[in-house]
């Protein structure tokens, strides 16, 4: 559960008269229960954000001018800004099933890299992973990433290549496919709520992305979508890939949205927002969305066999 003592403390040290809270989607429930808790504990005026959240870069910039500091839960640290204070969550599961799962599988030297959610077990993966006569290695990741180890959908900075495995610890195939992709080494994914382990395959994933590739082929016009929201501003990058176009506009957009995308009557779009959103709502999309890295391989300044995650690093 979250610290709320921290949270009154942050609120009484700072003499705030009013706070602004943020919830990912998953945690949103929680909003109410713990706004009564700091209204009836320090008497300020505490409001929620209602818009959706999906990252410890989408702060609510218009609710953090309205308020005196806004707590953002669920995600470790990103951006340096005083006046938002990350308070995280953990997922209190153990990872002994999963780690034993993920034994038979792993090389001598091993890379542990995990999310924030489980980052309070690092110390345990090791000490079951030396035990068992490995030698696991954590690298730190750049000022994007708060611990040695972790990773975010964005940023696979810690993920070490000079060894012979990488161990991702979480859920979900996002994180470890772009880990494989990134470090070049065989990645385990091991889910400490099922207690299974796999080996990571990104061949379906790189068929889908050269499928979205080969369809932006003979797009003339392009549109370059800059995203709006704190942590995914990247106005050179996107400038720089509008360089490369010979019809291409700059389009900034807050939500990605498959009627977005249609309003503009544009053959195909880069996407420097978010990572994930390119790749997670392929589906969804009426026109094709590629990645900064996908449209270099497009404009031939990229081997194919060079397509990897798209980054943001620091
Ligand atoms: Fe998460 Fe995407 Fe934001 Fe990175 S850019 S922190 S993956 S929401």
């Amino acid at each position: 559960m979250f610290d709320i003592e921290e949270i009154i403390s942050v609120i009484k040290d700072r003499q705030a008269t009013s706070a602004g809270l943020q919830f990912p989607e998953g945690l949103k429930r929680k909003g109410p229960e713990i706004a009564k808790e700091i209204e009836k504990r320090t008497g300020i005026t505490v409001i929620i954000s209602g818009d959706p959240c999906y990252g410890a870069c989408d702060i609510d910039e218009d609710l953090l001018e309205m308020v005196d500091v806004m707590f953002h839960f669920g995600h470790s640290r990103l951006l340096d800004d005083d006046r938002v204070v990350y308070i995280e969550y953990y997922h209190e599961v153990d990872v002994n099933n999963a780690v034993e799962a993920a034994l038979p599988l792993l090389g001598h030297k091993v890379g542990v890299v995990t999310t924030v959610q489980h980052i309070h077990m690092m110390d345990r993966i090791i000490e079951l992973l030396k035990k068992a006569g490995k030698e696991p290695v954590i690298q730190k990741g750049d000022t994007r990433i708060a611990y040695p180890g972790q990773v975010l959908g964005c940023n696979f900075t810690s993920a070490p290549k000079d060894v012979d495995t990488i161990l991702f610890i979480g859920t979900g195939n996002f994180h470890p496919m772009g880990i494989r992709l990134s470090a070049k080494v065989p990645v385990v994914a091991a889910d400490p709520f099922t207690g299974e382990a796999r080996i990571v395959d990104v061949e379906k994933i790189m068929r889908q992305r050269y499928a979205v590739i080969a369809k932006a082929m003979d797009a003339k016009k392009w549109g370059i979508i800059i995203g709006m929201k704190s942590g995914q501003k990247r106005l050179e990058l996107a400038q720089q890939l509008k360089g490369l176009a010979e019809d291409a506009v700059l389009i900034s957009i807050r939500e990605i949205s498959a009627d977005r995308l249609l309003s503009f009557k544009v053959d195909a779009y880069v996407s420097t927002v978010c990572p994930r959103v390119a790749i997670d709502d392929a589906g969804r999309f009426p026109v094709p969305v590629l990645t900064p890295v996908e449209f270099e391989i497009l404009k031939g300044l990229r081997k194919w066999e060079d397509l990897v995650f798209d980054e943001i690093k620091d």
